[in-house]
């Protein structure tokens, strides 16, 4: 029997949590059947690492680049530079990722404009690039698909989308995806989710090292399986049917030219 295809579009392996294990770390996701792993940046260090590991397992790890919205407060990186760093790198990388709102961190309105205006930014240059941007909504989901929307942004990744699933049924007529992490074992709202979004609008994602099934350890890429296996039984299709779908959503998403 051909062996389950699945993709993790959105994890962080350049976490230094990942240094003493990595090649195994890749080498057990490959087993199970990953075939390709979007690692994604924090900020401009992150970044070069991150481009660095697409160089390394190339052909399975691929690069996304952007500047979490966390860091963006902090980080004094004037968005001209972002800008300028990731359209100089635009032939490595396969999306602009992660840029975000996170509200639970970012509870003053002068540091939710100044997300705001930074994911302004990178929906423009997800549009000018052709570039699927993966977007983290913490505790902002409504107003991170409002941006997509106004922004008309046409390759949206919703990433651990926390909002409510009305939102999410919203989003979806917009043609924007959702990636589910192996969390979802012990979330009754990510739950809800997959039941509210349809199959061809699901991709599935690790987020490691975080988002673990168990709290307690480090999450992993091969992990997607769990998330796999967790629609399955939401929707009552096989996993061989949930990872082929996703996979198929995630393929023509970044223009994957895998060989099936
Ligand atoms: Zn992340």
């Amino acid at each position: 029997m051909e062996k389950t295809r699945l993709i993790d579009v959105h994890c962080h392996l350049s976490d230094p949590s990942f240094e003493e294990d990595r090649d195994l770390v890749v080498k057990r996701a490959t087993d199970i059947g990953v075939v390709a792993i979007v690692s994604n940046s924090e900020n401009l260090k992150d970044a070069v690492e991150v481009i660095r590991l697409s160089e390394k397992y190339k052909g399975i790890v691929f690069a996304a680049i952007g500047v979490h919205p966390t860091n963006l407060l902090t980080c004094n990186e004037s968005f001209e530079k972002i800008r300028e760093f990731i359209v100089s790198n635009s032939k490595k990388i396969v999306a602009i990722g992660e840029v975000g709102l996170d509200y639970f961190y970012g509870k003053e309105d002068k540091e939710r404009e100044v997300m705001k205006l930074f994911l302004k930014g990178f929906a423009k240059l997800s549009k000018e690039l052709d570039l699927p941007i993966i977007v983290h909504s913490r505790s902002a989901g409504k107003y991170a698909i409002e941006i997509m929307k106004e922004m008309e942004v046409k390759k949206v990744i919703l990433h651990a989308f926390d909002g409510k699933a009305s939102f999410a049924t919203q989003a979806m007529k917009y043609g924007y995806f959702f990636s589910i992490p192996p969390s979802i074992v012990r979330s009754q709202q990510k739950r809800k989710l997959v039941k509210a979004v349809k199959l061809e609008n699901l991709l599935l994602e690790s987020d490691a090292p975080v988002l673990s099934p168990d709290p307690k350890t480090r999450n992993e890429p091969k992990n997607v399986i769990i998330s796999a296996q967790e629609i399955s039984k939401i929707k009552e299709v096989s996993l061989e049917e949930v990872a082929e779908k996703t996979t198929q959503n995630a393929s023509r998403l970044f223009n994957f030219d895998l060989e099936w």
